[in-house]
């Protein structure tokens, strides 16, 4: 709201894109940008959770422009079709936050097979630089402010146990980001990442290793204790940072890779005792 009382709306008639948009944070974002104003092509796999997404935003916002579309993001064909598409439908495409990720299996690297490895880098990695080239033609047919949001995570600032697969999936996905920014960034097109902590969704809760077995308790204990906010974050938390990413209020911010984590990484995580 500004001083004369009026809500400030951040996305308005702008176009965006979200992969992954059936669950979790994808799920929460869509709603947040709906709310801020923006038309939206919701891309997943789940196309029942596509539709959830969906009948959440009409809730939330009736009479949004939401168009949804199965995308497996590690088919290239299906990428580019998708996301023609959606600028087709709407006209123009501004924005798009690439959120798809899958998570680890849990083993050291020496015990990983290599399908696990390829399969992850080809859903986390390759299918997130599918959806930024054919995010970037279609912006770059446009003069508007535009930018690309890809969702990355702690762990792809630090390595963590059993996690190769993941770790190298969303460590590159920072070096993405980042030759977007350098190869855009005076070409109108903004790129950034966030990085999540623990955040409380889906994935997340499917997370527990054998450590925590029947101990789903001990499980968000050690989560939270990582962080010096001693907290999960939620899915708001997430959308409230996308929705600045995405809109014009982070004009001057391009090539970051942004922790959302209460803290986690400004500290030693051995310094906080989670007993
Ligand atoms: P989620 O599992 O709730 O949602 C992910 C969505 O992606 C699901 O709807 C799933 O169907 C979809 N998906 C999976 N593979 C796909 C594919 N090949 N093509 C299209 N869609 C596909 O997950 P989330 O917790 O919301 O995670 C979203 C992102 O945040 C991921 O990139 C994840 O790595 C990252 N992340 C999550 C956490 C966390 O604590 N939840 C922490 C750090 C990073």
């Amino acid at each position: 709201m500004n001083k004369k009382g009026e809500n400030i709306v951040l996305l308005k008639n702008k176009v965006g894109i979200i992969t992954g948009a059936g669950s979790g944070m994808g799920q929460g974002c869509a709603i947040r940008f709906a709310k801020e104003g923006a038309k939206l092509g919701l891309f997943d796999v789940d196309e029942k959770g596509l539709a959830e997404t969906k009948a959440l935003v009409e809730e939330e916002v009736p009479g949004a422009e939401v168009l949804c579309l199965k995308v497996d993001v590690s088919d290239e064909k299906r990428v580019k079709e998708a996301i023609e598409t959606v600028a087709e439908t709407f006209g123009k495409l501004h924005f798009a936050h690439n959120h798809v990720g899958i998570g680890h299996v849990g083993l050291p690297v020496g015990d990983l097979p290599t399908e696990v490895w390829e399969r992850t880098l080809r859903v986390n990695l390759f299918g997130a630089f599918y959806c930024a080239k054919y995010e970037i033609h279609e912006m770059l047919k446009n003069d508007d402010h535009c930018s690309i949001i890809f969702t990355a995570s702690v762990g792809g600032l630090m390595g963590t146990p059993g996690s190769s697969e993941y770790n190298a999936s969303k460590h590159g996905v920072i070096g993405l980001m980042k030759a977007v920014a350098c190869d855009y960034a005076d070409k109108g097109i903004r790129s950034n990442a966030i990085c999540p902590g623990a955040i409380d969704t889906p994935m997340w809760k499917s997370g527990p290793g054998k450590e925590f077995e029947g101990d789903p308790e001990g499980f968000v204990k050690f989560n939270a204790s990582r962080s010096p906010m001693r907290r999960l974050g939620t899915v708001q938390e997430i959308a409230a940072t996308a929705a600045f990413l995405a809109s014009e209020e982070s004009s001057h911010i391009t090539g970051v890779a942004i922790p959302v984590d209460g803290g986690q990484m400004a500290t030693d995580s051995s310094y906080f005792n989670w007993d």
